[in-house]
Order: C-alpha cells, then sequence, then structure tokens
C-alpha cells in the first residue's frame, strides 16, 4: 500500500498529523460523543490533513462540567498565585523547546510563511504567557477610603469563574495564548474552542498544557463548528463569562446567546482600519510599512491597514512603489523557505475575497495590481491595490480579510481625521508624518484602540488592544486585560 507522504518535516509535527486527533476534556483526550470527526486541510493544497473530533453541545457540557468543578472544587481554586505563575512560565517553556513543531503545524493548517510563524505567531504566544506569569502574584484589591465613619473596607480581585473563549483561524496559536494566559493567570478555569479551520497548534498546547503539570479540568479544549460547539459554549448558562475574537457579525450572535445568564462578554472584532500617508513623511518608510500593514498575513488581520489615504502630493509616487512592491511578493506555499504571502486560508475566504473585489471593480474602482486570484492548486490570491473608489463602496466600507489595499488621495490634512473615523469599526489606524504635533493630534482624533505612528502591526503583551465601535468590547494584553478576568468584590465591615 502506497503510504501518503506527510507534509511536515518536523518529527513531532509528523506524528501528531499522523492520528486522528482527540479533544481535550477534564484532563483526558476523548473522542466526541457522538464519535464524528471533520478534515481540517492544507490551504496551499486543498488536499486534507488531518481529521479532528468534531465537538458540540453534549461535549461542551461535559467540558463546562470539568471546569466548573475544577474552579469552584478542584485543586486549582487552591493553587497560590505563585504556582499559577510558574505553571505559565513552564508552560512558556514548553512552547519554546516545541517552537518548530508548532511553527509546521501553525504554516500547514492556516496557511502563512513558515518563516511568520516562526518569527511572529510562535514567539508572541511564548512572550504572552511569560507576561502573564508575572501578572499572577500581582492582582491586588485596595483598602478604601470610607467617609462614612465606623466601617472599614477593601476590595477583592477574584477570578470571574469559568470561562469560554471562541478564537479564530488567522493566528490560531497566538489568539490561544492571548485568551488563556491571562484568564489563568488570575485563576480562571477555561473551555477554549479553536477555529474548525485551524485546530492543531491548539490541540499540541493541550498537550504542554499536560506536560507543565496543570490540573485536570483547568483548560479544555473542544474542537468543532462555531454554529454548534460555539453557540452551545456562548449561551452556556454555567458559563461566567465568554471572551470572543473573530467577525463582527458573530460577535453580535455571541453577544445575544451570552444575555441569557448576563454572562461577561469581551468581543474583539473586525475592523477597516485607516492608515494615513502625509507628504511630509518618510515616504520609503512610509511605502514599507504600509505594504506590511495590509499584506501581512496574506491580509487575514483584523487591524490591518485596509484603507489607505495618502496626501495628494504624493499620492502616484507611493501608489506606485506599493504596487511594484505588490508585484514583487512572491507566493508560494508556507513551508517553501521562499515563501512571502501563502495562500489564504480556505476556499470559502478565496471565495469571499473574490467577490468583493469583483464587486468593487463593477462598481469602478480599477486594480493598479491583483485583482484576481492566482488559480491553480491552493487558495492564492494575488496581492491587490484598488485606486478610484467611492466612499460608500462595499470594498472602501466591509472589512474584505485578504490582501486589499484601497488608496484614496486627501487635499486638507485638517479634513483627513473625519474621512479617516467614516467607518462601523475602530480598531486600529496607521499615521505616517515628521510633525510630531500633527502626528499627536491625529493619534488623539481617530477613534481606534491602537494607532500606531510611523510604524504599523506591532504588538506587545504590555500593550493593550481592542476597539472603539463595532470593533469589539473590552481590551486584551497589558494590565487591561486582567479587568475582563476578574470581578471586584467590595468588603464592608462595621463596628470599627
Ligand atoms: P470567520 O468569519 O472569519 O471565519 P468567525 O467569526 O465566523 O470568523 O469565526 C471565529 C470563531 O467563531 C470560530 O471559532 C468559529 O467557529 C466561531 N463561531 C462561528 N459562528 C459562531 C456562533 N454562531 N456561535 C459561536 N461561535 C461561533
Amino acid at each position: 500500500m502506497a503510504v501518503m507522504e506527510s507534509p511536515a518535516k518536523d518529527a513531532r509535527a509528523r506524528e501528531f498529523l499522523s492520528v486522528p486527533r482527540k479533544m481535550l476534556i477534564n484532563g483526558k483526550w476523548v473522542d466526541s460523543i457522538s464519535g464524528k470527526t471533520f478534515a481540517v486541510y492544507n490551504p496551499a493544497t486543498g488536499e486534507e490533513l488531518a481529521q479532528v473530533a468534531e465537538g458540540d453541545k453534549a461535549d461542551i457540557d461535559l467540558a463546562v462540567k470539568a471546569a466548573r468543578k475544577a474552579f469552584d472544587s478542584g485543586p486549582w481554586s487552591k493553587t497560590p498565585p505563585n504556582v499559577r505563575g510558574k505553571l505559565l512560565w513552564k508552560l512558556s517553556e514548553l512552547i519554546e523547546k516545541h517552537a518548530r513543531s508548532f511553527a509546521e503545524l501553525e504554516t500547514l493548517d492556516n496557511g502563512k510563511a513558515l518563516t511568520i510563524s516562526g518569527a511572529v505567531d510562535v514567539p508572541g504566544a511564548v512572550e504572552m504567557f511569560q507576561y502573564m506569569a508575572g501578572w499572577a502574584t500581582k492582582i491586588e484589591g485596595r483598602t478604601l477610603n470610607l467617609s462614612s465613619p465606623g466601617f472599614h473596607a477593601y476590595t477583592r480581585r477574584e477570578p470571574v469563574g469559568v470561562v469560554g473563549q471562541i478564537i479564530p483561524w488567522n493566528f490560531p496559536l497566538l489568539m490561544a495564548a492571548w485568551k488563556l494566559a491571562p484568564a489563568l493567570a488570575v485563576g480562571c478555569t477555561v473551555v477554549l474552542k479553536p477555529a474548525e479551520q485551524t485546530p492543531l497548534t491548539a490541540l499540541l498546547l493541550g498537550e504542554l498544557i499536560q506536560e507543565a503539570g496543570f490540573p485536570d479540568g483547568v483548560v479544555n479544549i473542544v474542537t468543532g463548528f462555531g454554529e454548534t460547539a460555539g453557540a452551545a459554549l456562548s449561551g452556556h448558562d454555567d458559563v461566567d463569562k465568554v471572551a470572543f475574537t473573530g467577525s463582527t457579525e458573530v460577535g453580535k450572535i455571541i453577544l445575544r446567546a451570552a444575555s441569557g445568564n448576563l454572562k461577561k462578554v469581551s468581543l474583539e472584532l473586525g475592523g477597516k482600519s485607516p492608515n494615513v500617508i502625509f507628504a511630509d513623511a518618510d515616504i520609503p518608510a512610509a511605502i514599507a510599512g504600509s505594504a506590511m500593514g495590509i499584506f501581512f498575513n496574506q491580509g487575514q488581520v483584523c487591524c490591518a491597514g485596509s484603507r489607505l489615504y495618502v496626501e495628494k502630493k504624493v499620492f502616484d509616487t507611493v501608489v506606485g512603489a506599493l504596487s511594484d512592491a505588490a508585484k514583487d511578493i512572491k507566493l508560494a506555499p508556507g513551508m517553501d523557505p521562499s515563501c512571502q504571502m501563502g495562500p489564504l486560508v480556505s476556499q470559502e475566504q478565496l471565495d469571499r475575497v473574490t467577490r468583493m473585489v469583483e464587486g468593487g471593480k463593477k462598481a469602478g474602482a480599477k486594480a493598479t495590481v491583483g485583482g484576481e486570484p492566482c488559480g491553480g492548486e491552493g487558495y492564492f490570491y494575488k496581492p491587490t491595490i484598488l485606486i478610484d473608489t467611492k466612499p460608500d463602496m462595499e470594498v472602501v466600507k466591509d472589512e474584505i480579510f485578504g490582501p486589499v489595499l484601497t488608496a484614496i488621495p486627501f487635499t486638507d490634512p485638517n479634513d483627513i481625521a473625519v474621512e479617516a473615523n467614516n467607518t462601523i469599526y475602530g480598531l486600529a489606524a496607521g499615521v505616517w508624518t515628521r510633525d510630531v504635533s500633527k502626528a499627536h493630534q491625529m493619534a488623539a482624533k481617530i477613534k481606534a484602540g491602537t494607532v500606531w505612528v510611523n510604524c504599523y502591526n506591532v504588538f506587545d503583551s504590555s500593550m493593550p488592544f481592542g476597539g472603539y465601535k463595532q470593533s469589539g468590547i473590552g481590551r486584551e494584553m497589558g494590565p487591561d486585560v486582567l479587568e475582563l478576568y476578574t470581578e471586584t468584590k467590595s468588603v464592608c465591615i462595621g463596628g470599627m
């Protein structure tokens, strides 16, 4: 019998792909109750990569029960903060030890270049666990200065409880780290549902969570689809909080599902981020930064700088250079060392990007470069720049989540903040200028959770990230994320 060659090079990744993957519930690797599995695909070839257990409501119920027990009465409830911190740090070291396996699995599952998985996704996850390991021992209440005499009062910061975490497919391991690290640092227990397109690295992470020594039931990982497993988790009455990253459309569904028991909700949703280049900017730096701002991760980034506004004097220069840069990007399977841009994650995503760009062109936009899928094997789409757009076009208003930039000239620098804010979203923005006053004025005027000045796509575990308007609720990373996973309790003592 012919044995199909594994697409992975790394031994652990090969072994990982060689058998159907189970789910982690209460410290055990289990099949779904229904016995069903689903396929995940390599987006570079469209071939099946692995079979994964298909969890749904019944499996979510078991996982929530395990998380509840671990939170209420299991060893986790008595685990001191320094031990929680130590476990998180140990996990970060185990991820580092298996960095190559994670990078290969991420590339094969998501499509992104191996150089990116290895230099961004995996180290970013390591850093997040390390950063949050330090916070475990620093969750403190306050002593209050009451005006009412005869009382002594203080606050306690307590973990919110059982947390449901639903994550997307664009940075699968990194999003798992952004979610798990703060929840575990403060003492919550978790049911994590990875995206159905890319569940593999979360499952490998589950193995290391066990190896690190987290007690059973503290982290449960249920693989499955959004409409079934995700809906069951966000609507579960015994879940105290749901944290979600994904589309604005699904974010609204989750908010509604969460209303049954009024669980706490944090959402990190879509964007249509403005990136503004003033004529006084360092133009070569602005061009390079803006190309990275839209084309990084095939444009499948919630904060992608997808609306480029360029001061008219330099518009032709900037768009010409960006188009040349886009033409030079080497598209290849992520495992190919020469790959600069991989495929989109799925056929569905390729169809969506194709449809939206076609719609833009029909409405009068012109592609200076790209504007169509590559054709052939895999879900590759050409890096694309659209000009001659109108503010009411779908390609200008709606999130495309692909390598598609709309470039728009402006003449009056005083009006550009209004134009930049002309969106339902507010996740991020870029500003390129050498004028310090202009930079600070723009940073204050733009309604977005992050404003990058003379840079783009800079993330750090210490820098809060999240959205204004329909880009979300709450801030992840930095000390701000601790708010999302803790309750504040006031304790007031009389008879003083
Ligand atoms: P995209 O549209 O980019 O695939 P989604 O927002 O649909 O992103 O998916 C992000 C995550 O949300 C995935 O884990 C997915 O399974 C989950 N999801 C999708 N639909 C629902 C739903 N109705 N309820 C809960 N989770 C969902």
